[in-house]
């Protein structure tokens, strides 16, 4: 135990490298069609099948003109053209231009591109008089100059992003090799939760987690099994269970892995698989559950997260506990946290010591471009509105107490996931 850890709560690097330690990444593969690649995991290097550009070509509508025949005369006749798409194909007599637009196949022996601007049409003859002196090659985009064939373009383990997808597309491969996504079923927990659109009676609240975690699910790349909302009844939690392992290789639930009377999770997954329930050093958070669900004869092994059940907590747990185990899961090595940077905090925040808090807040660069943040007020775990208007976590280290105005915090801006 390090100095500032604080008996009976686990650090969160303690807890995720245990997850981790137990991973195995999947190793099916498949190819998907490019248009349907984004968000896939690479499970092969690209490497460019060819040169980009795949000849040397011009960067700007203009002439294309021999340096040579420049130093002799500033006019000469335009003989031709090369259109992008339709290269000059003919012999090019000596002391003459060719009109060329960008994009176009430059033709052999030429040495410059003027930009049309610098060119004066005088008669039948092109004046390039302003465009004096030139330079070897300007104007010229060369063959290669993007990318080389045989260069590796995106290495295995890379999750494919927007960017990459016009990216692979300039180097002609319509079908890339991708792993499995991962499948992940889940399910909120709670006599209390409602399905949305139903009417609430005395003591009931609508199931919220459900809709988090499934789009956070989705935007993180994995395949999302909604098994719906199961209430505090140990033979239907049971089922559910079974029937999530079932069909997936993750089962995340929310609620019920704290200590209440209904918190049948921990009773069930005894007899089910090896689970830990700890109490993490974090806040919101706490109570968080991992561990295995035994395959059997019917059924696989699964991994098990059991994130607790008040919304900011469910979702601040996926976000920093479950993340990483997906992301090494789908064999994306690439993957990191957000990382902390510095900010002066323009509000106080309340902070007792003993644990990692992330605090939503509000972040701004000032008129001297520093970075300032702001507390969004109500950091209940129950409070989600709080998650709903911040623009990043507010990480306020374990053994730190209260913050003052102006003292220096690290935030943590959202990635592009949780947008
Ligand atoms: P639990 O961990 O089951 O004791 O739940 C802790 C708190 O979170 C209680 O106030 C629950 O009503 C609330 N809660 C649990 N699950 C959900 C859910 N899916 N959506 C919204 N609130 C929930
Ligand atoms: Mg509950």
């Amino acid at each position: 135990m390090g100095c500032c850890d604080t008996p009976g709560l686990m650090p969160i690097d303690t807890a995720i490298n245990k997850m981790l330690e137990s991973i195995t990444p999947i190793s099916q593969t498949r190819t998907v069609a490019l248009d349907e690649a984004i968000g896939h995991v690479l499970s092969a290097d690209i490497c460019s099948p060819m040169n980009v550009p795949p000849f040397d070509n011009s960067a700007m509508d203009g002439y294309a003109v021999r340096a040579c025949d420049l130093e002799k005369s500033s006019q000469m006749p335009v003989v031709g053209k090369s259109f992008a798409g339709q290269p000059y194909d003919g012999e090019w007599p000596q002391g003459s231009c060719i009109r060329i637009m960008t994009g176009a196949q430059i033709p052999t022996g030429c040495d410059v591109v003027i930009m049309q601007e610098q060119a004066q049409v005088s008669g039948d003859m092109i004046d390039f008089s302003q465009a004096l002196p030139v330079k070897a090659k300007q104007n010229i985009r060369p063959i290669g100059d993007d990318i080389t064939q045989g260069a590796l373009v995106l290495p295995k383990g890379h999750r494919l992003t927007t960017r990459d997808i016009p990216l692979i597309a300039t180097l002609g491969i319509p079908m890339v090799p991708v792993y499995h996504k991962p499948k992940v079923a889940f399910f909120s927990t709670g006599d209390e939760l409602k399905p949305l659109g139903a009417e609430l009676k005395a003591g009931e609240i609508y199931d919220s987690n459900r809709y988090g975690i499934k789009v956070m699910l989705e935007k993180f790349g994995c395949e999302a099994i909604d098994l719906g909302v199961i209430p505090d009844d140990k033979s239907l939690l049971k089922q559910a269970f079974q029937q999530a392992q079932e069909q997936a290789d993750v089962v995340i639930t929310s609620g019920g892995v704290s200590v209440g009377e209904a918190d049948y999770t921990k009773e069930i997954l005894d007899e089910l698989g090896e689970i830990g329930f700890w109490k993490i050093a974090m806040k919101p958070g706490k109570p968080f559950a991992f561990g295995h669900l035994l395959a059997t004869n019917e059924r696989q092994q699964a991994l098990f997260c059991g994130l607790p059940g008040n919304p900011v907590s469910a979702m601040l747990t996926f976000y920093i506990l479950v993340q990483p185990l997906l992301a090494k899961l789908a064999g994306n090595s690439e993957w990191k946290a957000q990382p902390n940077i510095p900010a002066i905090s323009k509000t106080p925040f309340k902070k007792a010591p003993g644990r990692t808090d992330y605090q939503r807040g509000i972040y701004s660069i000032n008129e001297q471009g520093q970075i300032e943040v702001s507390t969004t007020g109500n950091q209940s775990s129950g409070a989600f509105r709080s998650m709903s208007i911040a623009n990043c976590f507010v990480v306020l280290e374990q053994e730190r107490g209260r913050v003052d105005v102006g003292e220096t915090v690290k935030i943590q801006l959202f990635s592009p996931n949780f947008y």
